[in-house]
Parts: C-alpha cells; sequence; structure tokens
C-alpha cells in the first residue's frame, strides 16, 4: 500500500486527514513532535516522531515508509502568539517547511499538499477572497504560510516539486464518528471555547471587539467543517497524482458568520445558555475572511457536506462531549 507523509497528522487537521487517507486506501504516516498534537489522535497509521527542525529525523521518515507525497499540516497557528514572537512563527514555519521540501526533493517525492491559509490575504474590507486576491497579511502567521507558499513555487522552478495548495477559511467541526476531533491546549479558537463555556469548563467567552465595520460589529469569518477540508486534501492529491498542474484552491463555504451569530448558533444547537462578555479585539484579527470556493467546488469536483454551521457545531459538540485526548 502507498504511503502519505503526513506532517501534523496528529493535531487536529492532520488527524483528519489521517482517516480520510486511510479511507482512500493510503497509508497515512503521522509525521509530528507532539508539541501540540497528540497521540491518541493517530489512530489510522504509524506515529513517526520527529521535527521539522531537524533534517535527519525527515529523512530517517522518508527512508522507512517511501512516501508518494506529502501533505503538509505542521505550523504553528495562533494569530496573537505570531504578534509577539514572529521569530518562532518564522523559524518554525518556514524554516521547518524548506527542510521538509527539500528532505523530499532528496527523497524523490514530488507531489506535495500544504496547508495554507486565508491569513495570508490580510484585512480587505468589503472583497470576497478568492485565488486571485492580492495577498497582502497582516500578522506574522499570515506571513509565514504565504513566505511557504513562495517556497513552494522556488522548489517546483528548481526541482519539479509539484504542489496543491489550499487556503483555508476557519476551520470547525470535528469527526461526525468522534474518533478524532478538535482539541487545543492553551484553547485559543472560538467554537471549542464557546463550548467549554456553555460546558461550564470554563468563564465566559469573551468577544474580541464589537466595533468592526461589520453589519453587529463582531469579526465575520468563513466556517468549513473539517472533515470537508479533508476530503479536499485527498482530492488535491489525486490531481497530483492525475500529473496535473500545481493549482491553489480556497477552503471555504461562501457564507460569512459574525462571532455574534455563532454564539446564537450554539445556543440554539446545544439548547443551553452561552455564557459571554464583550471585550476589546484581538491584535492581528481581520474585521472579515470570507471565501469564494467555486475553483474546488468546479476544479476538484469538492462538495462540502457538513459546513452548515449548525451541523459544524453539533458534530464540535459531540467530541467535546467524548473523552478527551490525553498526552
Ligand atoms: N473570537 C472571540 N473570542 C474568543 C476567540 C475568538 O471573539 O475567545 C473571535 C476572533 O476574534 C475571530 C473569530 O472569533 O473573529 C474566530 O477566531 P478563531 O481564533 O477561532 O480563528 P481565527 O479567525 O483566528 O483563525
Amino acid at each position: 500500500m502507498e504511503h502519505v507523509l503526513v506532517t501534523g497528522g496528529a493535531g487536529y487537521i492532520g488527524a483528519h486527514a489521517c482517516k480520510a487517507l486511510k479511507a482512500a486506501g493510503y497509508v497515512p504516516v503521522a509525521f509530528d513532535n507532539l508539541s501540540t498534537g497528540w497521540r491518541d489522535a493517530v489512530k489510522f497509521g504509524p506515529l513517526h516522531e520527529g521535527n521539522l527542525l531537524d533534517r535527519a529525523s525527515l529523512d530517517a521518515a522518508f527512508a522507512a515508509y517511501k512516501p508518494v507525497a506529502v501533505m503538509h499540516f505542521a505550523a504553528l497557528s495562533l494569530v496573537g502568539e505570531s504578534m509577539k514572537d514572529p521569530g518562532k512563527y518564522w523559524r518554525e514555519n518556514v524554516t521547518g517547511a524548506a527542510n521538509l521540501a527539500d528532505a523530499a526533493v532528496a527523497a524523490g517525492c514530488l507531489d506535495f499538499v500544504f496547508s495554507s491559509t486565508c491569513a495570508t490575504y490580510g484585512d480587505q474590507d468589503g472583497v470576497v477572497l478568492d485565488e486571485d486576491t492580492a495577498q497582502l497579511p497582516i500578522n506574522a502567521y499570515g506571513s509565514s504560510k504565504l513566505a511557504i507558499e513562495q517556497l513552494l513555487a522556488d522548489f517546483e522552478a528548481a526541482h519539479g516539486l509539484r504542489s496543491v495548495i489550499f487556503r483555508y477559511f476557519n476551520v470547525a467541526g470535528s469527526d461526525p464518528e468522534a474518533e478524532v476531533g478538535e482539541q487545543h491546549v492553551p484553547e485559543t479558537h472560538l467554537i471549542p471555547l464557546m463550548l467549554d463555556a456553555i460546558a461550564g469548563k470554563r468563564d465566559a467567552l469573551t468577544i474580541y471587539g464589537t466595533d468592526y465595520n461589520t453589519p453587529d460589529g463582531t469579526c465575520v469569518r468563513d466556517y468549513v467543517h473539517v472533515s470537508d477540508l479533508v476530503d479536499a486534501h485527498v482530492k488535491g492529491l489525486k490531481w497530483l497524482k492525475d500529473g496535473k498542474a500545481s493549482r491553489v484552491f480556497c477552503l471555504g463555504s461562501g457564507d460569512g458568520f459574525s462571532v455574534r451569530e455563532v454564539v446564537e448558533a450554539s445556543r440554539a444547537v446545544t439548547n443551553r445558555p452561552v455564557p459571554v462578555v464583550e471585550g476589546g479585539r484581538r491584535a492581528g484579527d481581520a474585521a472579515v475572511l470570507v471565501s469564494g470556493s467555486r475553483r474546488a467546488v468546479e476544479e476538484l469536483g469538492w462538495e462540502p457536506k457538513r459546513s452548515d454551521i449548525s451541523t459544524m457545531i453539533a458534530d464540535a459538540w459531540r467530541w467535546h462531549q467524548s473523552e478527551p485526548y490525553e498526552r
């Protein structure tokens, strides 16, 4: 059976990708340093503990499994942290990706699926973002992901490394079968924090900013279900295996929801009150990030099935009520 090296395979999106790859007939090899990932989340193939900053551990993984492709999820991804410590983001994300791409080329593994982000667009008032929109990041997380996109273009020119790049909007929800799910320490994301507040596991949710130029003053985001997102990755892998050219795809639902709307949807899905307090803005946050995902639908045949806000929250809530991972 063919192996795929999944960096960050013990993390939230990576673990869901491993499940989808297994279902598609591949053996997913989770390459992870477990700094933010979970050993318990590696359920669908082997775990190779390694670090992107340690080239030898990458070479060992390529030699051991001879993967036919790489899916690169491993990254630091907290906007707020990236604003406080940009060096960490450039080192771990950009240098890590350079090491990975070098190791892939050295091993002759030239198909690369990369997890990028709508944070590369920055804050473009009133624009529905698509693949052709200019990339103008406003935080170091977005800058580091943009640099990796550029790095991949350079590697294609120099070494023939072909890539499918996905720019994600806000990934949410969990595996409907709750085999894997969203769990971060520390948790910073809106929906899991809100479910914690609803379940009484933490104090009220703080709404970060109510004075944005949006209909209700809170930030608007485009939420996409993690299971839909990883289905697109399997299609992206097939795209490369079919010999098609490197391509960028945005992945969102095309619908924007404000923080207040997500709060209201969570109240409706869980049928419980949501304790909320209003706070100031969080550094680095754009007012509105909404995608057009027509290219993924038309060219990849992507069909988001669970990306309506109620289904995402219901799936997240089911996982939230199951046993959490232990390290
Ligand atoms: N948000 C919030 N309170 C929180 C966490 C997030 O109001 O405790 C807001 C945040 O400002 C953003 C949206 O919820 O507008 C989604 O944030 P998240 O951190 O989940 O994802 P991001 O957009 O940073 O990728």
